[in-house]
């Protein structure tokens, strides 16, 4: 038996040898996961002590984030504008920044009346289950290229009670919608880091999370050339993009391109251009 004090002092120090930023929060979180506690319930609990019982399945989860898999896929959930959605291996963790995308699009999407959304490379289905949730009128299209993410999808589809809104579909950028079903926004946070980029991101990012999620091509752009391509036939009334750091000019220029002339960004939390939308102008 240990206090579990000497568990967190001990995983905060292996964490940090790892070069894990937040190993204090990441040993709190894990530890009061393996115990069902939250982190306010693993402080209090600082004196108790562990039986090897209850110790076996932390190591378990310390070993995991030690090779630095994400925590969130190792707790199995992530939460994303006041939601949580399920995460694991195979998809990417849903971002703080993307909610951005959340806040710019909502107030232009009415609470009432049909409305048809493609929601892109969907992931977790952070981006378009967030607007079926906010919009009980939404039907969405959530596409993805691969298997994996889209099993998440469909978990969180259930979870969040939206599975007579959503069509969970398998292919590439808006070709599994059949070309008689209406959509009106084209939402999606492509892969958009350029190639040569992707070896200088986190471990976590770089040797975990899908590549398919991540790399952009050459300049990063890949992806909005195809789905703009598509989006500027198919999509009656707009389209909304995250965009990576320093990208937001020239996805503006493609959006426009495309024939969406009413374009606007939106900036993060930390004050970078995220987000670009476009609308068809009336
Ligand atoms: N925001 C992701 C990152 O941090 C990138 C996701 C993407 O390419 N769309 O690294």
């Amino acid at each position: 038996m240990k206090p579990l004090v000497e568990v967190l002092l001990s995983t905060t120090a292996y964490f940090k040898s790892r070069g894990i930023p937040s190993a204090r929060l990441d040993a709190e979180l894990l530890i009061g996961h393996a115990l069902g506690l939250d982190r306010v319930q693993v402080y209090l609990a600082h004196d108790r002590p562990l039986l090897e019982a209850e110790l076996e399945p932390i190591r378990v989860l310390v070993r995991r984030r030690g090779n630095r898999e994400p925590l969130a896929w190792i707790v199995g959930k992530r939460e994303f504008y006041g939601r949580d959605f399920r995460v694991g291996p195979g998809v990417l963790v849903p971002r703080p920044d993307t909610e951005t995308l959340i806040e710019a699009l909502l107030p232009l999407v009415p609470a009432e009346g049909d409305l048809y959304v493609a929601d892109v490379g969907s992931g977790s289905g952070c981006i378009g289950l967030t607007l079926a949730a906010e919009r009980p009128n939404l039907r969405l299209y959530a596409i993805d290229k691969a298997e994996a993410p889209l099993a998440f999808t469909r978990e969180n589809v259930d979870a969040l009670g939206l599975k007579e809104r959503v069509a969970v579909l398998r292919g590439s950028l808006l070709a599994p919608v059949p070309a008689a079903r209406p959509i009106d926004w084209v939402v999606s946070n492509p892969p958009y880091i350029p190639t040569a980029d992707l070896a200088g991101l986190e471990p976590e990012v770089r040797d975990q999370e899908p590549r398919l999620a991540l790399d952009g091509g050459a300049d990063g752009l890949d992806v909005y050339r195809a789905l703009l391509a598509e989006a500027g036939e198919r999509a009656r009334v707009g389209v909304a993009l995250e965009v990576g750091a320093g990208q937001a000019g020239a996805v503006r220029a493609m959006v426009a391109a495309a024939g969406f002339l009413e374009v606007s960004v939106h900036a993060d939390l930390g004050g970078i251009e995220r987000v670009v939308m476009g609308r068809r102008a009336k």
